[in-house]
């Protein structure tokens, strides 16, 4: 999976492109001017691994909470503007480590002039968000609809407003709710731009299948070398949009954190509830962010396989299963003792690593 080359940005400190980790970003869902809700989101966000997150600014209440939000929380945050350069303004005044606007949509070259010396002077980027639900009229009129192709004429139209102004810490993002116009957007665009890309499928749904879409178009845009930050956007709690872009990319293989659960399907040959350990074992260690790889198998088919190559492991039997460290058995134990016994494990082995970082 070769990256391709982009520019590199720093939003807050977090780097963003030019060979920086791909970042997790995430949004609140809190009304922004409460304060106390929306930092409580936030360092649940933390939590959960998010990296950067954006707050909606719909008005100077919102723009002026920024202040507050920033006092009590650790990971940079983005404030999202929609037609008013006021609020762009007070929003950096704020502290905000960015913005994500259109700068062809807040109302003349004045106002993108003066957003652009004040992102500027405080280093802040600004990702131009291209939706393919609110293009330009006469882009729509001239591809008939929300084409890949509309999509990048409108990036680039942006980003020449930006850049008439001498800015250039720029990100972009080209999201569709429909997977494949979305993959054809970046990659049309990655041909044409070097500036860093953020990916997400627009209102791709609920959990379970926002997950899917996402998954799939966020997938398949990475493994193509394409993207430096990536939100999943879902109808649900953020922090499971954090989660689910973990996952991508630990599936992927790109970045490593927390349990990375290898669990077989069962089938006819299982004699124990290996969905429920597996369950059991998946939500006693979501808070850890050591790699740790765990595999629950059902039986010995492919139990001891797969065991050799996790940091813990079971292979079940009948009401009874061996425990796996490194790929050598440990332990025989029965059904009910098998969560509690894995989780030591785990938590043991993460123990000795940080102990072993430490020297
Ligand atoms: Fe079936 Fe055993 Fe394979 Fe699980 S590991 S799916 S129980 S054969």
């Amino acid at each position: 999976m070769a990256k391709r080359k982009t520019r590199q940005i720093s939003i807050g400190g977090v780097t963003v492109g030019g060979g920086a980790p791909v970042r997790v970003q995430s949004m609140t869902n809190t009304d922004t001017s409460n304060t106390a809700a929306t930092i409580e989101q936030i360092l649940k966000l933390e939590k959960a691994g998010c990296e950067i997150v954006r707050v909606a600014v719909p008005d100077e209440v919102a723009a002026k909470a920024i202040k507050e939000i920033k006092k009590n929380i650790s990971i940079p945050l983005i404030a999202d503007i929609h037609f008013d350069h006021k609020l762009a303004l007070l929003s950096l005044d704020s502290g905000a480590d960015g913005l994500r606007l259109n700068p062809g949509n807040i109302g003349g070259k004045d106002r993108v002039r003066e957003v652009a010396r004040a992102a500027n002077s405080r280093k802040a980027p600004i990702r131009i968000g291209v939706n393919s639900g609110s293009l330009e009229k006469d882009i729509l009129q001239k591809y008939g609809h929300p084409t890949p192709e509309a999509m990048v004429e409108s990036a680039l139209r942006h980003i020449k407003l930006l850049e008439d102004e001498g800015f250039h810490d720029i990100k972009v993002s080209l999201k569709s709710s429909n997977v494949n116009s979305t993959i054809a957007a970046y990659e049309a665009f990655s041909k044409v731009s070097d500036y860093p890309l953020h990916l997400g499928i627009t209102e791709a749904g609920t959990l379970f299948s926002g997950t899917i879409k996402s998954s799939v178009g966020i997938g398949v845009l990475l493994h193509m070398g394409i993207g430096s930050t990536l939100r999943v956007s879902l109808t649900a709690d953020p922090v499971e949009e954090v989660r689910v872009a973990w996952e991508i990319l630990k599936a992927l293989e790109i970045r490593k954190r927390g349990i990375n659960i290898i669990s077989c399907p069962t089938c006819g040959r299982i004699r124990l509830n290996s969905e429920k350990i597996a369950l059991e074992i998946e939500k006693r260690l979501s808070h850890v962010e050591e790699p740790v790889t765990v595999a629950v198998m059902g039986c010995v088919v492919n139990g001891p396989g797969e065991a050799k190559e996790a940091d813990v492991a079971m292979a079940g039997g009948d009401g009874v299963a061996l425990i796996y460290r490194s790929g050598e058995v440990v332990a025989k134990i029965k059904e009910d003792e098998i969560v509690e016994r894995m989780v030591r494990e785990v938590l043991s082995l993460v123990e000795e690593r940080k102990a072993a970082k430490a020297v």
